[in-house]
């Protein structure tokens, strides 16, 4: 970032150039909160049209509409969804920051072009699980809209009803929903299922999830010795032995299964392979699975992300950008988190946001021409 003191620092929102991304990373709720405190908002054009925002709106709300090129120049903080391609960025400001999600882990050659930018990348998806951070969360606010839309999918795709329904013509009877994962995307499946009236089930390795299963009103599925209680609140990668005894528990509880959603993910690791096609097979035809770790490799065998496939007469829906699909809330939420974590370090006197160490480390992939995340360097 410019060391100028008396300029207001200026905050560029790129708009997205990912295939099937449809955010927007700053709202005119968000833009009029950052001019409150005394930045400079540029808002390239178009940027929030496939969230149904129109540069007229950011206009009213004080920021200026620009091209790319003059954003990125300008720009002492860029603020993205998905972040700007490295390759559009070569007019960047030496030290300005990059606040978006931006795949570290999955896509190291973009941190290393961001490094030889100079620019400091900060990548949101690394925040810490802190109390203070949660509203900067950008995992968990999509991940919330993720686990209530894949019930929707769900729904959309099963050729049945969700809720028990006694008619003139006869009974229906209540869909059975298996939520497999149950951190922020699975326990929001497990409350839009439920009040959709399916019969919910639901299993996951950590165990201080039962109770949070059983408080949503669903039955909780577990075995014994199935812990895998990773760091920070995340989970760990289950043992050989541990694999053998969830493949058993799956094994007798998904033939019953009309629904099932899995959210597994193990941070840093592709996700955990849940169901078998040998299991797949097991289920009534018609039955729907949700994958939603589609994109991190798949928690369903034949899973593809951004498909539906049929197996066994079961349809499996491959999750991509979820949140995406979505636009107008995943974007609002997200513009908040990023406001909340700029506003929270904003320094009145200097007029621009000065991270601490907590936070700043733990987010700051590159500085100064070097890739210095300690996850990354051991990579
Ligand atoms: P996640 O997206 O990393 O994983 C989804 C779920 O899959 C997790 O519950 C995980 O335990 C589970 N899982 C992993 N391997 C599995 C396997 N083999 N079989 C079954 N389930 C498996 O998780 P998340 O949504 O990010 O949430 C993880 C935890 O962090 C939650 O308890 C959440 O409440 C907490 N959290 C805290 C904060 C904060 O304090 N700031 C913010 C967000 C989330």
């Amino acid at each position: 970032m410019s060391d100028s003191t008396t300029s207001a620092c200026t905050i560029f929102i790129a708009k997205e150039a990912a295939e099937f991304e449809r955010r927007v990373a700053a709202t005119p709720e968000t833009v009029k909160k950052f001019i409150g405190l005394g930045a400079r908002l540029l808002v390239q054009k178009g940027a929030g049209e496939t969230a149904n925002i129109a540069d007229d709106d950011y206009a009213a709300a004080g920021a200026e509409i620009v091209t790319q090129a003059v954003g990125v120049k300008a720009a002492d903080i860029i603020v993205g969804v998905q972040g700007v391609d490295p390759a559009k960025m070569k007019s960047v400001q030496k030290g300005a920051w990059l606040v978006a999600g931006l795949n570290p882990v999955g896509d190291r050659k973009r941190v290393d072009a961001y490094a030889a930018l100079g620019v400091e990348a900060l990548a949101m998806e690394f925040m810490p699980r802190i109390t203070r951070a949660q509203s900067m969360d950008i995992l968990s606010s999509q991940s919330n809209l993720s686990g209530y839309k894949a019930v929707l999918e769900a729904g959309a795709h099963y050729g049945r009803a969700f809720p028990m329904m006694m008619t003139a013509a006869g009974t229906v009877s209540a869909a059975r929903c298996f939520v497999m994962g149950v951190g922020v995307a699975g326990l929001q499946a497990i409350a839009t299922a439920r009040r959709l009236g399916a019969q919910v089930s639901a299993t996951d390795v950590r165990p201080e999830t039962r109770e949070q299963i059983e408080s949503l009103g669903a039955k909780a599925v577990f075995a014994e010795g199935l812990e895998a209680d990773g760091e920070g609140g995340y989970a760990a990668e289950l043992t050989g032995e541990q694999k053998a005894v969830q493949a058993e528990l799956v094994s007798s509880h998904i033939a019953k299964q009309d629904i099932v959603i899995t959210t597994a993910l193990i941070p840093g690791r592709p996700a955990p392979l849940l169901v078998s096609d040998s299991q797949l097979a097991t289920m009534r035809a018609g039955s729907v699975i949700v994958d939603l770790a589609a994109e991190a490799g798949g928690n369903v065998e034949g899973a593809v992300a951004g498909e539906v496939v049929e197996k066994h007469g079961v349809k499996i829906i491959g999750a991509r950008n979820m949140p995406s699909s979505m636009a107008a809330d995943s974007s609002a939420l997200f513009s908040r988190n990023i406001f909340n974590f700029l506003s929270a370090f904003w320094d009145k006197e200097t007029g621009k946001p000065v991270l601490d160490e907590e936070i700043g480390d733990a987010i700051r992939l590159t500085k100064d021409g070097a890739v210095v995340h300690p996850r990354l360097a051991q990579t």
